[in-house]
């Protein structure tokens, strides 16, 4: 292995477990660490990769680091005990989803110690960070871009390079505000498809080949038709998301109105102890509009 590309994972919750694996089987995974030791115990054991019991151990070992954790605040956490730690030159990507602007800090942070760094938000869900195709969306310079490349094609299949850092997280904040209106739309075709007394599974199949045919009709129909919200996205992850949208739409004095209405909606579930389940969960509340 290029030990420049001896590549540690961080965070190995639903996508990044996953993500790590497919490093693994592209002989790239060198280190796990995750907050909750057991975790990176259990993939060491799978894949022969060292756990580490902190960022400080696993930077020792590797040239990149991918992190894949929650939210804003916990990348900037990761971000400073990986400046303190890994050597000058190494290469950091972030696949969490957060704002261009604490990309920006992020790579501000790792550039007093000539650490590269690439924000690299993905879509695709667990089912793409299984398979090894999700959509990547990167921000960087062209060199860290190109350096990352084998790393890259180990996680994703679109993987585009949208300009400096941050670029990759307004686009992923482009593609969230489209993932709230699909699901909204969808969520609400099928519950009035159910009031309609209309067989789910043949709505989605015939339905879904046509114009309004989706990758959220495809994958996740099946399951909202049998009133079930396996993950998938969880409401909490979107929601949280969709707050960094409304941030950036209000720096620019707009406000959306699919991302104000999905907001709305998601507090209705979370109140109602539905934060861990999938977005498609909205299901829940588009079948209360029928029920008078
Ligand atoms: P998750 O299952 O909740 O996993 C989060 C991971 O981050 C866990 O391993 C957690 O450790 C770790 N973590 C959180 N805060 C940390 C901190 N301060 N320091 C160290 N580790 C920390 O979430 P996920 O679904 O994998 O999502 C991860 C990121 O990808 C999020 O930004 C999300 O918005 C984005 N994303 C998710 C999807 C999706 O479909 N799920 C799709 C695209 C993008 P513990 O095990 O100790 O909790």
């Amino acid at each position: 292995m290029d030990s420049n590309l001896k590549t540690g994972f961080i965070g190995l919750g639903a996508m990044g477990w996953p993500m790590a694996l497919n490093l693994h089987k592209a002989k790239l995974l060198a280190a796990a660490y995750n907050r909750t030791h057991a975790k990176a115990v259990a993939l060491a054991k799978e894949t022969g990769c060292l756990a580490a019991k902190d960022i400080l151990e696993l930077a020792k070992h590797c040239g990149a680091v991918v992190l894949c954790v929650t939210a804003d605040q916990d990348v900037l956490q990761v971000m400073d005990a990986l400046a303190a730690t890994l050597k000058p030159e190494s290469l950091v990507i972030d696949c969490s989803t957060v704002s261009a602007a604490t990309a920006r800090e992020a790579a501000a942070r790792l550039s007093k110690r000539k650490i590269d760094f690439l924000d690299c938000p993905v879509s695709g869900g667990t089912e793409g960070a299984k398979h090894g195709t999700l959509a990547m969306m990167c921000g960087g310079n062209e060199k860290a871009f190109q350096r990352a490349q084998p790393i890259l094609n180990a996680l994703g299949k679109r993987i585009v390079l949208m300009g400096s850092v941050g670029a990759g997280q307004a686009t992923k904040a482009v593609n969230q505000i489209a993932v709230a209106g699909i699901a909204q739309a969808i969520t609400e075709a099928l519950a009035f498809a159910e009031a309609e007394d209309l067989p789910l599974d043949k709505v989605i199949d015939v339905v879904g080949s046509g114009a309004a045919g989706s990758w959220f009709m495809t994958h996740r129909g099946p399951t909202i038709a049998q009133g079930r919200y396996p993950l998938g996205f969880k409401v909490t992850l979107h929601d949280k998301d969709l707050g960094i949208v409304q941030q950036m739409a209000a720096a620019r004095g707009a406000q959306l109105p699919v991302v104000e209405m999905t907001r709305v909606h998601y507090r209705r579930l979370l109140q109602a102890g539905h934060g861990d389940e999938d977005i498609s969960a909205l299901f829940r509340l588009k079948r209360q509009l029928f029920k008078h």
